[in-house]
């Protein structure tokens, strides 16, 4: 028996994904190889990712329904490329607060937060605090920790490069990669959750709102659709951070694996190719 890691009691834990299972479900299943590759060990190949004993059944079965309806109503419809407007209520922004603590309190609890300014490292605690209540239900809005989300989708940048990262590469991480981080600068930090064409962002501690307006999903419901979203440079220097790794990795991938690669992509039907998200990235990049 152990503490639940949202209501705190004693129970019988379950094994949770930390970012939920139907991401990697689908991530899988639209990818021309069928399998899927962290960012830092391509040769590893992921199936399910990150599961633990972490939450009590009555906790899986609150973040389950917020989960479902973000499945159904945004992710699956902006993934297939159909719907690109959404008109949201309040479940949006729970189920984006029950990412961005669990990843935020996983990274506590796995002493994975020593990177952060020790000035805001009690803003950690707080922002915990804030999320928390507000998952279950004790207050009505998450305070600081307003959520934010970025509709992602392929890019064009004149030269083909934006700061060195090629075109190619920047599209398959921001449309395909599935990754979290929690990110401090000298004042500020927040949670950076990453997934196929979504980002989603957490305030831990900002000093000020600039560059946080257009992303912002309110509490009660409202409306998205993909804009030119106004980010602060420090989120769009981790997109190519995450960007950067990949021609890296590529060239860490074992002939065995390439080869292996290789004979998944040519056993595929080639309209299934095509139809799969990343065949779309590499096909419009080669316009
Ligand atoms: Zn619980």
């Amino acid at each position: 028996m152990d503490n639940c890691a949202l209501c705190s009691s004693k129970k019988e834990l379950e094994i949770s994904h930390i970012l939920p299972k139907f991401l990697f479900r689908y991530q899988k299943k639209s990818s021309p190889t069928g399998n899927i590759r962290t960012v830092n060990n391509p040769n590893r190949i992921v199936q399910d990712g990150l599961k633990l004993p972490f939450l009590c059944g009555e906790c899986e079965d609150i973040f389950s329904k917020w989960e479902t309806s973000f499945a159904n109503k945004i992710f699956y419809p902006y993934e297939s490329g159909k719907v690109s407007n959404f008109i949201y209520d309040e479940s949006l922004s729970k189920f984006l607060a029950s990412l961005s603590y669990r990843c935020l309190k996983l990274s506590q609890k796995e002493n994975q937060l020593d990177h952060i300014e020790p000035k805001l490292t009690k803003y950690v605690e707080l922002a915990l605090d804030n999320l928390q209540s507000y998952l279950l239900g004790r207050h009505e809005h998450p305070k600081e920790q307003r959520q934010h989300l970025v509709l992602l989708g392929p890019t064009t940048f004149p030269g083909g490069y934006i700061k060195g990262v090629k075109e190619s590469d920047f599209n398959i991480y921001t449309t395909r990669a599935i990754e979290y981080d929690v990110i401090s600068t000298d004042n500020e930090a927040f949670v950076y959750i990453k997934f196929l064409k979504f980002l989603v962002l957490c305030p831990i501690k900002i000093i000020s709102n600039k560059g946080w307006r257009s992303s912002r999903i309110s509490h009660s419901g409202g409306s998205i659709e993909p804009k030119l979203y106004e980010l602060n440079d420090y989120v769009l220097d981790r997109i190519l951070s995450g960007a950067r790794l990949l021609p890296d990795n590529r060239g860490l991938l074992s002939s065995k694996q390439r080869d292996l690669i290789e004979k998944n992509l040519s056993k595929q039907d080639p309209d299934k190719l095509i139809n799969s998200p990343l065949g779309k990235v590499m096909i419009n990049n080669k316009n």
